[in-house]
């Protein structure tokens, strides 16, 4: 009888270590009090000693929040090992049963705190408790411990429901821990704290272990999103300065069109200069070879503009070559090239047009300039042109046409100025 007795205990307190193995920490200073315990128990030589030290085992486990429960369960161990010595208890098995019940009482005190507070295992527990007062013999005591076995297996912390609970965390937890991993992999990184959460994970046997290394996770998954923020942040920074540079280039174009413009351009006149001129008389003479399209060619020059610096200054002469300028190339096509030829000589290249044309659009010129008034020092005077005018001929070169031209510009000088004088004249 007595040997069942203890056998009972016995299992019930190696049930109760699984049970509460891992769910609580441990804590030195009742570790050191119930160490104390069981040495007083394992001198223990009667039942009343037994109860007694089981009393202030009670109270260490009262005062230590929160209790070491493996070193409670390795203090009802020896309580065990001692019972099993004890020849005294065989003549006090209501002192067993009572000792069953304060332990079985304590058990569920704490086993209750560590347990989810749901409906199902309040009712339970509530009814081991009123079940536990009923107890009378070692028989109940002995039917007691099977249905406190099965109910308290129902209970949140070890059933089949925290199992799956517990392994669907893990598979959760694994893709997680291997998609952080992935992503910090090919992002060149390397955290070793990472492969301990996934070693640990691993090896995880309790809910708590798993949910622990799900706040680890988390952490190592914020520490990433950090991380991809400051990716962010940098290829913005970057895009930034492509932008930037995107921008100077467009403005180093620009400042580039302007020298190009620049080299073809006469500062003074803003007219082409003698080397755009150079080019696109060439140019158009390849036109008329090719497509044998006449082509007409003017030398303008200012009449007496020696007097006009010696009368007015040097500043005044440049201000008539600007100004005359202007009321010439208002009297021209967009597709007429004036260029600025020599000091106060123009070069007039009219494409497509006839020598009838040419004299028509030249005179008109002439006239333009001859109605225009300057001004000194608000005396007004005005200015004359010459111009020499010819086409091309098939049988030309370059030299042979300007030849040409110059001599009938020659003419309208020698003939009196302002005026203008075809080839042909
Ligand atoms: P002609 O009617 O025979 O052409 O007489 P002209 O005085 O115009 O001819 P000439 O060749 O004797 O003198 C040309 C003058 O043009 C001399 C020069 O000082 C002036 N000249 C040339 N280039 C410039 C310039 O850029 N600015 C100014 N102000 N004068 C210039
Ligand atoms: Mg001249
Ligand atoms: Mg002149």
């Amino acid at each position: 009888m007595n040997a069942n007795i203890i056998k009972e205990y016995k299992d019930l307190s190696v049930f109760l270590l699984k049970t509460m193995q891992g769910a609580a920490a441990g804590e030195a200073s009742a570790g050191n009090s119930l160490g104390a315990l069981c040495e007083s128990l394992e001198k223990a030589a009667d039942a009343s000693q037994i109860k007694r030290i089981h009393k202030q085992l009670k109270e260490v486990v009262r005062k230590e929040k929160p209790v070491d429960v493996n070193l409670l369960l390795t203090s009802i161990k020896h309580l065990k090992a001692s019972l099993l010595e004890q020849s005294d208890v065989e003549n006090d098995l209501l002192a067993l049963v009572s000792e069953f019940k304060k332990m079985i009482t304590m058990a569920l005190h704490h086993i209750e705190s560590l347990s989810l507070h749901n409906k199902e295992s309040q009712r339970l527990f509530s009814e081991c408790r009123e079940d536990l007062q009923e107890l009378k013999s070692v028989e109940e005591m002995s039917q007691y411990a099977g249905k406190f076995k099965r109910l308290f297996s129902k209970t949140l912390l070890f059933d089949d429901e925290t199992d799956r609970e517990r392994d669907e965390l893990k598979k959760i937890i694994s893709i997680l821990a291997n998609s952080i991993s992935g992503l910090l992999h090919s992002s060149g990184d390397f955290d070793s704290g990472l492969d301990d959460c996934v070693d640990r994970l691993q090896k995880a046997r309790t809910l708590s272990e798993v949910q622990e290394i799900r706040e680890a996770l988390l952490k190592q998954a914020q520490g990433l999103q950090e991380r991809t923020r400051q990716m962010v942040e940098d290829v913005r920074l970057a895009q930034t300065q492509v932008d930037d540079a995107n921008k100077k280039v467009e403005s180093l174009k620009q400042q580039m069109e302007k020298v190009k413009q620049e080299i073809i351009i006469d500062p003074l006149t803003r007219t082409y200069n003698r080397r755009a001129y150079d080019e696109k008389i060439k140019q158009e003479m390849m036109g008329f070879q090719r497509y044998s399209r006449p082509t007409a060619l003017a030398i303008v020059d200012i009449d007496h503009f020696k007097n006009v610096n010696d009368t007015y200054g040097h500043r005044t002469g440049d201000g008539v070559l600007r100004i005359l300028s202007g009321v010439m190339k208002k009297e021209i096509r967009e597709i007429d090239v004036l260029a600025r030829y020599g000091g106060e000589e123009f070069a007039l290249i009219l494409p497509h047009t006839s020598y009838e044309q040419a004299l028509d659009v030249t005179e008109r010129i002439r006239r333009k300039v001859e109605e225009s008034r300057f001004t000194y020092k608000s005396k007004p005077f005005s200015v004359t042109i010459s111009i020499g005018v010819g086409t091309l001929r098939a049988e030309d070169t370059l030299e042979t046409y300007v030849e040409r031209v110059d001599q009938a510009l020659y003419r309208a000088k020698n003939s009196g100025r302002n005026r203008v004088v075809g080839e042909n004249a």
